[in-house]
């Protein structure tokens, strides 16, 4: 088989994914990874479980996953999300198929089953956790579909060892199988244009962050949710995926552009 490579896009707002899965239709050799944070937010405040956002002792920011918010998540991420995307690439042409980590334990972990947060300064245990870590890909199932002509259109939740879905975060989700499929580039898209050294300020994009760099950016630079799209892309290069570009999703040509270096490029 051809080098593959990984393609995750965001959930966040201002993404067309008609426009990008029509650029995306043009490329060969590819799993698309997708995420829904935007829309479970809306939809999981609408259906009156508003999300619950807490930071780790680590200073990571993460869902609380309770049972009621992992069917929401699903409803969002397996249901509307990703059979619109497999819908739209159909139409384009593209024998798209749609996967969550569960559908024959794609990507399976280890549920952390409690959160140790800080809340107002203070050390919090909260339990009933479906969150998790990611330990391995079913990479014979992804490779049975590359193989046959099929484009793997995945999402999380991931499984657990004992069988139940947990929340893994999408980037990392899209690193791991990256690096089963020991896939050439992984494209990290999502509603800005890369890494911004200045959050507010579009045109701040940082072109390059060598490995070396990668702790100190993710630290001082990124905050909430770039840090685990940093940590994702150090995990990939680590396992042996050779560039991770953090790019736009908006635009006419979010892929091509990508590829072509035009965002944040890790190596
Ligand atoms: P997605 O759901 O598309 O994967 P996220 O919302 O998880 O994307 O992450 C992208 C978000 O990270 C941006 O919308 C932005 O608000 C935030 N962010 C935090 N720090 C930075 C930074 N230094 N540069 C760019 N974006 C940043």
């Amino acid at each position: 088989m051809s080098a593959i490579n990984v393609i995750k896009v965001g959930g966040g707002d201002g993404i067309d994914y008609q426009q990008f899965c029509e650029d995306l239709s043009t490329h060969r050799d590819y799993v698309l990874v997708h995420g829904g944070s935007a829309k479970l937010n809306e939809v999981s405040t609408k259906l009156g479980h508003p999300p619950r956002f807490v930071t780790s002792v680590s200073g990571h920011q993460s869902r609380f996953t309770d049972r009621r918010t992992m069917e929401l998540f699903n409803m969002v991420y397996a249901g509307h999300v990703n059979k619109m995307i497999v819908e739209i690439l159909q139409r384009l042409g593209v024998n798209a198929v749609g996967l969550t980590g569960l559908d024959g334990r794609l990507v399976e972990g280890d549920q952390k089953g409690s959160l140790k947060i800080l809340e107002n300064g203070r050390k919090q245990v909260l339990r009933c956790d479906l969150s998790g870590i990611i330990r391995k890909v079913n990479v014979g199932l992804l490779q049975l579909l590359l193989s046959n002509g099929y484009v793997p259109v995945l999402t999380p939740p991931a499984i657990s060892t004992e069988g139940v879905a947990i929340n893994v975060d999408g980037d990392r989700f899209a690193a791991h199988v990256a690096m089963g499929l020991k896939a050439d580039t992984l494209l990290l898209l999502s509603n800005v244009p890369g890494l911004l050294q200045d959050i507010g300020d579009e045109s701040s994009l940082i072109p390059s962050v060598s490995l070396d760099q990668l702790k100190a950016f993710t630290t001082n630079v990124a905050l909430g949710r770039m840090k685990k799209k940093l940590l994702g892309a150090g995990e990939a290069l680590a396992g042996g995926v050779s560039h991770v570009i953090l790019g736009d999703a908006r635009g006419e040509s979010p892929v091509t552009e990508a590829f072509a270096g035009k965002g944040t490029v890790i190596e």
